[in-house]
């Protein structure tokens, strides 16, 4: 049965679910319950057709990669070099951790059997028999959850050796990180799993040519590869028929903060906050937004004035930010900027990998800064400082997680930089009391 496409309707938005249908049915992770509501359906459709036609459906759906940063997933897969009789690999990196992001873990825990699906036909793609999904290592209950849900499917014949007669070899092996940030990033993640410490290569290689244990590599996020079953079953027009030209598809917003009923709402891609409000039960309280990330503290924060920006990979880069990972984390006007880019702040200082001199220094620098200053301490001069120093850690870091550092000062300063003068100046109180800071 073909999933139904979700309106795109007016405000509020009308959300009819496709990735997280299943959900609130009972035991939505055991086999049965998949098996029941049409799961492992699409996978003897993608094994009876050729390899080389599921990356062309996949390229012909527009399907953009779900972990941050929208890479068209068909052209990843094609950039592997043609089969040479020796491993290739697919890897799922399920290390979700940019703050605010609660999508792949909630999907692990209510679906993974829709994931598994997804991993094996994504390995008939590509040629490869070997899948490893690497999650969070904090996210004890969804590990136990998909290590069941492989074993169950091991037990029904679905991974293993000739798969339903088809002649396709597969096995499936969850692994547990053991939480650091860094191991988001794709190679520090391929190098943690090869059980060395977790940092950046050097790219290019891409993983696609030389990823695990230097073999071609898909590495794609849990939501794009959960993406996979249902254009499958649905087709490219189908899963086209969703979202925007450029961002078909439906995807998972995360909604935090200062909002009634946060948690995880499925919508097509370019809906708007606006819409996601509504159907969230609006601002916490009633008290008005002062401010958001449209995808993590990673992406320059937005204002009301972005409220109907449609949230896409295009839109939102048109508007000044990034989709990353559409982790929503709001904000109302009870709340100091200062305060909230201090702490993300202290989050990335901490999980800095240390191999390079602009991150490793430099947000040890922001940070000491940004303390004095949200504790009344601050000099005129500090501000200048920070932006200085933001300005040169981005792009001259070796991986993504120093840009991100950097990006919550300048983007602040864009809207609001008069908070932090007003935390200098005296105008306004310290946000927190200098005594929290030792041992800091
Ligand atoms: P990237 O743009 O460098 O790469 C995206 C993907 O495309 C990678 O898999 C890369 O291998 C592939 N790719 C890009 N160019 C290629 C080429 N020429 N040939 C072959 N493959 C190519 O982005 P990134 O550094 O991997 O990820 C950054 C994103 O991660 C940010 O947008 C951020 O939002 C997101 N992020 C997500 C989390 C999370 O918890 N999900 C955490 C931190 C950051
Ligand atoms: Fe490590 Fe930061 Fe450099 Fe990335 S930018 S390699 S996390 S020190």
């Amino acid at each position: 049965q073909q999933p139904r496409p979700p309106s795109t309707g007016d405000q509020p938005a009308v959300l009819s679910p496709v990735l997280t249908r299943r959900w609130s049915a009972p035991r939505s992770w055991d086999i049965d319950t998949y098996r029941r509501l049409d799961g492992y359906t699409a996978l003897p459709k993608a094994l009876a057709v050729d390899p080389a036609q599921i990356t062309e459906l996949v390229k012909a759906s527009g399907l953009r990669g779900r972990g941050g940063a929208g890479f068209p997933t068909g052209m990843k897969w094609s950039f592997l070099p043609p089969p040479d009789g020796k491993p290739r690999y697919l890897v799922v990196n399920a290390d979700e951790g940019e703050p605010g992001t609660c999508k792949d873990i909630p999907f692990m825990m209510a679906d993974p059997h829709l994931l598994i699906e997804g991993c094996l036909i994504t390995c008939y793609a590509i040629g490869s028999s070997f899948c490893a999904i690497y999650v969070r290592g904090e996210a004890v209950q969804a590990i136990r959850r998909l290590t069941n849900a492989v074993e169950q499917a091991r037990a029904a014949g679905l991974i293993g050796k000739n798969i339903q007669g088809s002649g396709f070899d597969c096995d499936i092996v969850v692994h547990a990180g053991a939480g650091a940030y860094i191991c988001g990033e794709e190679t520090a993640l391929l190098d943690s799993l090869e059980g060395l410490r977790g940092q950046p290569r050097l790219k290019p290689p891409f993983p696609a040519v030389a990823g695990l244990y230097a073999r071609p590599t898909v590495v794609n996020n849990v939501e794009t590869i959960a993406s996979v079953p249902d254009i499958v079953s649905g087709g490219s027009d189908w899963f086209r028929s969703m979202g925007t030209e450029k961002s078909p598809g439906p995807k998972i917003y995360s909604l935090s903060g200062h909002v009634e009923r946060p948690g995880q709402y499925e919508a097509p891609m370019g809906t708007t906050l606006r819409q996601l409000l509504a159907a969230a039960g609006g601002m916490k309280d009633g008290i008005p937004l002062k401010f958001f990330t449209p995808g993590g503290s990673s992406t320059p924060i937005f204002t009301p004035e972005h409220l109907d920006v449609p949230l896409d990979f295009d839109n939102v880069a048109a508007a000044g930010s990034m989709l990353g990972t559409t982790a929503l984390m709001i904000f109302n006007e009870t709340v100091s900027v200062p305060w909230a880019v201090w702490k993300w702040l202290e989050f990335y200082k901490h999980e800095s990998c240390g191999k390079c001199t602009p991150c490793r220094e430099g947000t040890g620098w922001l940070t000491q800064i940004l303390r004095r200053v949200v504790s009344g301490a601050g000099v005129p001069a500090d501000l200048d400082v920070l932006a200085d120093a933001a300005e040169n850690i981005q792009g001259r870091s070796f991986c993504a997680l120093g840009d991100a550092a950097a990006t919550p000062i300048l983007s602040s300063f864009k809207y609001f930089r008069s908070e932090f003068e007003d935390l200098i100046s005296g105008r306004a109180a310290p946000v927190i009391d200098a005594r929290e800071l030792v041992g800091a």
